[in-house]
Formats: C-alpha cells, sequence, structure tokens
C-alpha cells in the first residue's frame, strides 16, 4: 500500500505504538493526584511530554503549553475563551480563504452570537496568501488574526511572522493554525511572534485525540478557563472555587495522558531525526513529484507551480476524471490519496471547483512510491478515456 494521505493523519511508528503500550503496561495511573509512586511516574511521564513540546516549538515557558483533543478543539477554546471575552460587537476577526472549517466555523459563531464581522485575506493568483490585502484589512477594529501556517490544499506555506508584526501593530493578536506545519518544519512560535499556535499530534506520528494550544504566557494568564472541574482546581467553595496556575488551569478533568506520552514519544522521533532533516526531506519529494505531476496531460495542480514554494500537500484535478473516480481508482491499486474538498469549502468555492485529489506526502513516502504513482495514474486516465470517451 502507498499512502499519501498524510495532511489528514499520519501512520505511527513502532517507537510510538510501544509508548503507549508500556504506559498502559507498566506507569498507568491518574496524574496529578496520587500520592504514591505509580501515579508520580505517570505524572512525571506526562509533564515530561509537556517539556518535549516546548522544546519542538520553541516556547518560552512550559506553562506555555497546553493539551488539548487536538487543533479543532485548540481553536474552539479560543473562540470561546478568549474570543468571547474580548469580541464585541463591531470587531472585526481576520482570516483567509484557504483556513480548514476549524478555523472559520468557530469565529462565524463568535462573530454572530456578538455581533463582530468576519473578514477574509484574499489569494493571490498562485494560491498565496496577498499580504497587501491583509494589510488593507486590518485597522484598530481587527481584534484577532487567525491564518493557517501551512494550507492543507494549496501546499502554501504563509508568512506566519510578517502577519503577527502586522496583526500587533493594530492592536491585534495573532493565531497560527499549525496543524500542517507542525509535523514537516521548525516551528519556532517565538520567532515567529504568534499569541497562539495549535496543532495536533495524529498528524506528525503521534496518537489521535491528543494536540497542543500554545498561548504566550501573559495572555493565557489573562484568559478564562474553557472548562472546569476536576485537576484544574485550587480550593472550591459551595459558590465559588479558585483554580491551578498555568498550565494545569486549563486541563480539567482526567487528560489525555497517554495520548500525551505519545506525543511526547512522537516528538523524540522526529527530533531525532532533526526538523530541518525533515522539511530537506520533503523538500526533495515534492521537487521529485511536482513536476512529474504536472507533465500529465490535463492536470491543473491548484497552489505555487513551483516546487521551491509547494510544501507536501498537492492537490490537482484531472480534466477527464472526477476526483471521486481518480481516488477510487488509485484505491483499487493501492495508493490512498484524498478527494474532496478538504474541509475547505469556502477556498473550493473561491477557486471555483468543487473537489480536489490531494497527495499528501511524509517522511516514509518514497521516489519509488511516486514513479508508481505517476504510471498508475496514466493507466486510470487511459481507462477512463477509452471507457468514457
Ligand atoms: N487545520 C488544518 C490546516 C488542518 O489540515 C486540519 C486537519 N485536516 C485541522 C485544522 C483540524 O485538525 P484536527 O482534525 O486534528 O483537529
Amino acid at each position: 500500500m502507498i499512502y499519501f494521505d498524510n495532511a489528514a493523519t499520519s501512520q505511527k511508528p513502532q517507537f510510538v505504538i510501544d509508548s503507549l503500550v508500556d504506559y498502559y503496561q507498566n506507569d498507568n495511573a491518574n496524574v496529578h493526584r496520587g500520592i504514591y509512586e505509580l501515579s508520580e511516574r505517570a505524572t512525571n511521564a506526562y509533564e515530561q511530554a509537556r517539556d518535549k513540546v516546548q522544546n519542538f516549538i520553541h516556547a518560552k515557558k512550559r506553562e506555555e503549553v497546553l493539551f488539548t483533543r487536538g487543533t479543532t478543539e485548540s481553536l474552539n477554546w479560543l473562540a470561546s475563551t478568549y474570543g468571547a471575552e474580548n469580541i464585541k460587537q463591531g470587531d472585526e476577526i481576520l482570516i483567509s480563504y484557504m483556513e480548514h472549517h476549524s478555523n472559520i466555523v468557530p469565529w462565524q459563531q463568535l462573530a454572530q452570537r456578538v455581533g463582530a464581522n468576519l473578514k477574509y485575506i484574499n489569494l493571490k493568483a498562485d494560491g498565496t496568501l496577498d499580504l497587501a490585502d491583509a494589510e488593507e484589512k486590518m485597522s484598530d477594529r481587527t481584534k484577532i488574526v487567525s491564518v493557517t501556517h501551512a494550507s492543507n490544499v494549496l501546499g502554501v506555506v504563509n508568512p506566519i511572522k510578517e502577519l503577527a508584526q502586522m496583526a500587533h501593530q493594530h492592536g491585534a493578536i495573532m493565531i497560527a493554525d499549525g496543524a500542517q506545519s507542525a509535523p514537516h518544519m521548525v516551528i519556532d512560535v517565538q520567532d515567529m511572534n504568534v499569541d497562539f499556535f495549535t496543532f495536533s499530534g495524529h498528524k506528525m506520528l503521534g496518537p489521535t485525540g491528543i494536540g497542543v494550544l500554545y498561548g504566550k504566557y501573559d495572555v493565557l494568564n489573562k484568559m478564562n478557563p474553557a472548562q472546569f472541574g476536576g485537576e484544574m482546581i485550587e480550593l472550591v467553595d459551595l459558590h465559588e472555587a479558585t483554580f491551578q496556575p498555568l498550565p494545569w488551569r486549563f486541563e480539567a478533568g482526567t487528560p489525555n495522558i497517554a495520548g500525551a506520552i505519545g506525543l511526547g514519544a512522537a516528538v523524540d522521533y522526529l527530533t531525532n531525526i532533526g526538523m530541518t532533516e525533515v522539511e530537506a526531506y520533503e523538500q526533495s519529494l515534492v521537487s521529485y513529484a511536482l513536476p512529474k505531476i504536472k507533465k500529465i496531460p490535463g492536470v491543473t495542480v491548484y497552489g505555487p507551480q513551483d516546487s521551491e514554494h509547494h510544501s507536501g500537500v498537492i492537490a490537482f484535478n484531472l480534466d477527464s476524471v472526477h476526483a471521486h473516480d481518480l481516488a477510487t481508482a488509485l484505491d483499487q491499486e493501492g495508493i490512498e490519496v484524498r478527494a474532496g474538498h478538504h474541509c475547505t469549502q469556502p477556498l473550493m468555492r473561491y477557486l471555483g471547483i468543487a473537489a480536489t485529489v490531494r497527495v499528501s506526502l511524509y517522511i516514509y513516502n518514497t521516489r519509488e512510491e511516486i514513479d508508481h504513482f505517476i504510471d498508475i495514474i496514466g493507466k486510470i486516465k487511459e481507462y477512463f478515456n477509452r471507457e468514457f470517451a
């Protein structure tokens, strides 16, 4: 089988699977509670995972790393906490036309609730973000700028550092959706100077159901928790309660302990390879694959056309074969790709299409797999042309 759907989720190395089994077999206990050794071991493993994530994204403090269920939950938390506390009627939230639904709908809901306006940054013809339009759409009314670091369709990596600078000049905060960047490149939240950064463990070799919300200490510290209950409290009286300091204040209830440990193992695995090497390897695959895909007669590739500006997500259509038919035919040949709107319906509408096929690459994919994929596409195309001409 050739697995080319890494933007949806990644496969898991044995090392990560072993870390989960090891935790459940040897260290399983609840965290932050027990006075006994087993609970201390579980707590240490859970908190060590936080340190690993802190180093991985170059956060200043470990308290800035909150475990969530994933990018979707992180962004929803932001809308329902920071958003609800800071966005008033007439304020503006600025996102882009290339956002995943999880970076659109929470803001739509918030805007509808408080009477704020949701605005969209245009894209240029090559699918990259129009920074001049971003600048034009920012004003003193802009309170939140939330943009994806890397597109899950266009293969574009956005200039988050520049956007953050612009956002801050207007007094807005900058949120970056790192679901498609954290697995593939060096992440430095301090260098980008983002206020919040979100990502999911399952797209970077880790388990499902675990992700991260990074927030700058001072911003997080002023925010109310998204959820209340055990673990996050200090003292509970009949009518009021006081809360733990960061980061635990945001982690109500028994957390996904195994998930965090598994994510920590994934971080170890990727760090051991080196994120610079990961990025370089994937870039070499893109340089190999993109020209070959573009050479297929009748193909339209979306996003930048040159491999230097295109990450490992390659979305395309074939003029003679519907995206779903192509993906089904590829599946019959043991090649797994995604077809559809990729949770980006506004982007599809912006591009004037209904769906695309999407190949998304990761560290275990090879040139041989790409060669085989190109051969098979040729055969499928021939078949469709013959049968349905
Ligand atoms: N943002 C982007 C850019 C994504 O690609 C995805 C996953 N497809 C998400 C957000 C949502 O991630 P999750 O489903 O892990 O919460």
